[in-house]
């Protein structure tokens, strides 16, 4: 399609055109440049027939679709400048200005001198041309036609050197330190014993627990009570994995954010204190669970120490949960429970960042640069309206958890945590299950950490050493540096989300008529000072795109809603980003 608009337009110039054809289509991998896209005209045209040059100057207009289905945004307009000498037309000119060059001007040099001279024209006249171009890019730019110019990038990072200082804290001693105690309990099995005797005695997971509240007490102490400890105990009663009532207790410390406006919004972080061994149902062998989970666990205690430090020098208008939970290996008892009382109670969490085997197993084939996040699709509980409506829109990639996740993942690219999320678009590896489901059945949007590759022999397993292979979650196996590395990409993301603006409310795209353009709509959120519009192509796993909008709660875009899924943000003044909104269509 490209070559024949192209020899309909200006046959003179089809060589050179389908060498641009075959070579920017390749580079670019252009998808789906229709005729209307091109545009192709003489701008201007010098000869030199005694020196047998021709200079054309083409204008090329195109709107370009650069890995995308929708043309909208990208234009290009470009002035080649197109130099050939004319063989064919030449030859007669040749002949006829030979005859004129020898009559009247027989020095040799005059050719070259007379290619020099339009050659330098040629320079003249292309940088004349390339500042009208470049007017011309002004123009798109100026304020007012704004939806013309290339949209900035989302991918474009945005830190807050506060928040950088906050997780620069972050220690692998501590974690170590954390991990080591944790251990140090034998066995945390939830079924391992709880009473005063073993608690005295620094065994079972009710030592655990006591000490868990103790650290909670001491860094609570260290920022002059800025931390609320509590716990939330109930009694299981027996089930598989529960052979007769178990009180099973979660302990959680609340940082308070500091804007009355704003302290009913929660970010929470969690990981499991409780372990097993190759047995769920022996509370008295060894199950050190040093990666599964006491690198969560050590997670959200770490979390804790550094932002409860930080509220001395900076403020988090909303607040911060930080939760270790039991009974996860007998079945996820603890974190349905605190989430079925959240709900319940109406807690408005926004974000929940379970870190459940982030201990970066030191072993073959681990890659200490990543950390894995896991994220559902299809939310768990989503209704047949919601249902029918994702399979209309295309939304099965926009649950709150996957806007979560690529929340994380902006959060990877501005600040320096020492690990980079790698998301994976599913809710757990196979086989497996976590606790921040417990949180998506009432709800809320949760995603889950783990190391980039587990190594089976050291989760769930006595220790114990068989033909030569060692079996057991141990200390050692732990990389430390890379619990600490996914602890500051954790306090990175809470730090932000609480220092961040509500998300946008009631965010509508219209829907009423047949349009190329698209208009969304939304209500103010508190906190907010501006608020961008981001996009992507529907077969993009990023935000590709963000478009700044000002403090207006409405926006119309060139840019198809076809073709696209749009997503609204609010911004505060210092720059930190909401959690993004996907619309709801508005007919
Ligand atoms: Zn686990």
């Amino acid at each position: 399609m490209l070559v024949l608009v192209l020899i309909l337009v200006v046959s003179d110039f089809l060589v050179i055109l389908i060498v641009l054809d075959l070579v920017f289509a390749d580079y670019f991998q252009f998808h789906r440049i229709y005729g209307d896209d091109l545009e192709v005209r003489t701008a201007l045209r010098a000869g030199d027939d005694r020196a047998f040059i021709d200079l054309v100057f083409v204008d090329i207009k195109v709107r370009l679709a650069f890995r995308t289905v929708h043309h909208d945004f990208l234009h290009v307009q470009v002035t080649l400048l197109y130099l050939v000498s004319s063989r064919g037309k030449g030859q007669v000119a040749n002949q006829e200005n030979s005859r004129f060059l020898s009559a009247s001007r027989p020095d040799k040099l005059s050719v070259p001198l007379r290619m020099a001279l339009t050659a330098a024209l040629a320079l003249f006249l292309c940088s004349a041309l390339c500042l009208t171009q470049e007017s011309l890019a002004q123009e798109r730019l100026a304020p007012g036609n704004t939806a013309e110019a290339a949209p900035a990038l989302a991918s474009n990072p945005h830190a807050d050197p506060r928040i950088a200082e906050v997780i620069r804290q972050v220690s692998p001693d501590r974690i170590r330190e954390t991990i080591e105690k944790l251990v140090s309990f034998n066995n945390r099995s939830t079924i391992s014993a709880q009473d005063e005797d073993a608690i005295k005695a620094g065994r079972g997971i009710g030592a655990a627990r006591e000490w868990i509240k103790s650290e909670f007490d001491r860094y609570s102490k260290d920022c002059g009570g800025c931390l609320e400890v509590k716990i939330d105990t109930f009694t299981e009663q027996p089930a598989d994995r529960i052979p007769k009532p178990t009180e099973i207790t979660n302990i959680y410390a609340v940082l308070k954010g500091s804007d009355p406006k704003q302290a009913d919004r929660i970010v929470l972080v969690t990981g499991h204190y409780d372990s097993r061994n190759s047995d769920t149902l022996n509370g008295t062998d060894p199950a050190p669970g040093a990666n599964d989970d006491g690198s969560g666990t050590a997670v959200s205690l770490e979390c804790s120490r550094v932002l409860s430090q930080a509220v001395k020098k900076t403020k988090f208008p909303a607040t911060i949960i930080f939760l270790t939970v039991a009974g996860e290996e007998q079945g996820l008892n603890g974190s349905r429970h605190f989430a079925q009382m959240a709900k319940q109670q109406g807690w408005k969490i926004e974000a929940v960042l379970n870190n459940d085997i982030v201990g970066g197993n030191l072993g073959p084939g681990q890659d200490s640069g990543r950390v894995r996040v896991f994220s559902e699709g299809v939310p768990v509980i989503a209704s047949d309206a919601e249902l029918k409506r994702i399979r209309m829109l295309g939304g099965e990639s926009d649950s709150s958890s996957r806007e979560l996740a690529r929340y994380i993942a902006d959060i990877g690219r501005s600040y320096d945590a020492g690990v980079k999320p790698l998301l994976i678009f599913r809710l757990d590896r196979f086989l497996r299950g976590g606790d921040h489901s417990s949180f998506n059945q009432q709800g809320f949007a949760a995603v889950r950490f783990t190391e980039f590759r587990e190594d089976f022999n050291h989760q769930h397993q006595t220790p114990r050493t068989e033909n030569g292979v060692e079996y057991g979650d141990l200390l050692k196996f732990v990389d430390f540096d890379y619990v600490a590395h996914v602890a500051r990409l954790n306090a990175a993301t809470l730090a932000a989300l609480a220092t961040a603006p509500a998300a946008p409310s009631n965010v509508k795209i219209v829907t009423k008529g047949l349009d190329n353009d698209s208009t969304l709509h939304w209500e103010p959120s508190v906190g907010a000072a501006d608020y961008e519009v981001i996009w992507r192509s529907t077969n993009a796993p990023d935000w590709e795109y963000v478009q700044p909008v000002g403090n207006a709660m409405r926006a119309t875009l060139h840019v198809s809603k076809d073709n696209v899924i749009f997503a609204v943000r609010a911004v505060d003044a210092a720059g930190h980003r909401s959690l993004p909104v996907v619309p709801e269509p508005e007919r």
